[in-house]
């Protein structure tokens, strides 16, 4: 039993000053955190409870766009109108993740800050430098199926788990947060990192800082759209490798595109060159077959995860084909929600 104590923050000025203390961690939802805190992975002194913040609103933004509070829950998130008509595909993201229960418990602010689930890293036995700095990476010639192909480093080949943050990675949100040193606002393909040489560091926030909330822009993609998980199982499974694409067809040809990978890299995985590729160009299968070669430069397998980089490049193609003829996998996502 690891002692700590529990307070509940009035405000998020008060919030980021006690989380700036050592050893403390900011309880949301608890999905995550209280499951690390049980298997003694996370031994935080001091819970900073951010629960009953007053973030938990969805509001409109004057230039068109939607602010996600951080302390609105996922399920809030998805179920609320205008996600669901203007953000289908984050709707869809966030459906195809988790559980009606935990969704209902989860925060958005939670779920962008969620930790990885390499098998080791929850395992206290084993070597882990993100759980323990400097002692090993136990994925590296070990068991590692769900682990990362791109972006890896030698110290850590772990994956990012939100469905999400991919969705988000592709819609280009952008990340609000506030701190001891005030408020700024963070590109969502500047929020998580690559492990580098510092794997136990997995986004660019500061000691104290909070994720206040996340601000959509007000382009978005409503009728060309997929978010496309493979798992082991059709529900309550995280992503092997999922793809979110956002089209804009125009006369026939692409006017837009953005592509997202989850399960693939220590944070969504964007490739601007892949995007570039299919714009101005009519749909085909060699243009998809080119946008993922694109997507998947520089991609290799670490042993039991090889099989990753042919399922993630049939998966991107098929994403481009569904997204393009309009017809999301959202549809089934929602059936089995
Ligand atoms: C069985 C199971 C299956 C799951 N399946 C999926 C899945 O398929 N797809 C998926 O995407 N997710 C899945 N999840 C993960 C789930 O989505 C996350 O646990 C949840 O989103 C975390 O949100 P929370 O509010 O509970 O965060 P907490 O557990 O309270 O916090 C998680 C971390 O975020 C930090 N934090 C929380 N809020 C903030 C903030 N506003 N600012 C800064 N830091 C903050 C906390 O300090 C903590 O380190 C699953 C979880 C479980 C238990
Ligand atoms: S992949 Fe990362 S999280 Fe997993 S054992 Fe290696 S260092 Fe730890």
């Amino acid at each position: 039993m690891n002692r700590f104590s529990y307070h509940r923050a009035g405000d998020i000025a008060e919030a980021a000053q006690m989380g700036a203390e050592p050893d403390t961690r900011f309880l949301a939802g608890g999905t995550n955190l209280v499951d690390l805190m049980k298997a003694n992975v996370e031994r935080p002194t001091r819970l900073v409870d951010i629960s009953r913040l007053s973030q938990n609103t969805i509001e409109d933004l004057p230039e068109g766009g939607l602010r996600l509070g951080a302390f609105a829950t996922n399920a809030d998130t998805a179920y609320d109108e205008r996600v669901e008509q203007r953000y289908p595909l984050l709707s869809s993201a966030i459906l195809a993740g988790a559980s009606p229960q935990l969704r209902n418990a989860a925060t958005n602010g939670g779920n962008l800050n969620q930790r990885t689930r390499c098998y080791y890293f929850y395992d206290t036995e084993t070597p882990c430098n993100k759980r323990e700095p400097g002692s090993g990476c136990s994925a590296i010639g070990g068991v590692n199926r769900i682990h990362a192909i791109l972006g890896t480093s030698e110290a850590c080949i772990a994956t990012h788990p939100s469905d999400m943050c991919v969705a988000l990675a592709a819609l280009e949100a952008e990340v609000r947060v506030q701190g001891p040193a005030g408020e700024r606002v963070i590109a969502f393909a500047d929020y998580h990192r690559l492990p580098g040489d510092e794997p136990w560091k997995d986004n660019t926030l500061q000691p104290g800082e909070i994720v206040t909330a996340i601000d959509l822009p007000a382009d978005s993609f409503t009728e060309n759209y997929t978010y496309l998980k493979l798992r082991d199982r059709l529900s309550y499974a995280f992503a092997l490798v999922s793809v979110a694409v956002g089209l804009k067809m125009e006369g026939g040809k692409i006017a837009k595109a953005r592509l997202a990978l989850g399960g693939v890299a220590h944070k969504p995985w964007r490739v601007p060159a892949a995007e570039a590729l299919l714009e101005g160009q009519e749909p085909s299968a060699d243009l998809f077959a080119q946008a993922a070669d694109a997507m998947l430069q520089g991609a290799v397998g670490q042993g039991t995860n090889d099989f990753k980089i042919e399922l993630a490049r049939r998966a991107i193609r098929r994403a481009l084909r569904q997204a393009a003829a309009g017809t999301p996998q959202s549809q089934t996502n929602k059936q089995v929600a």
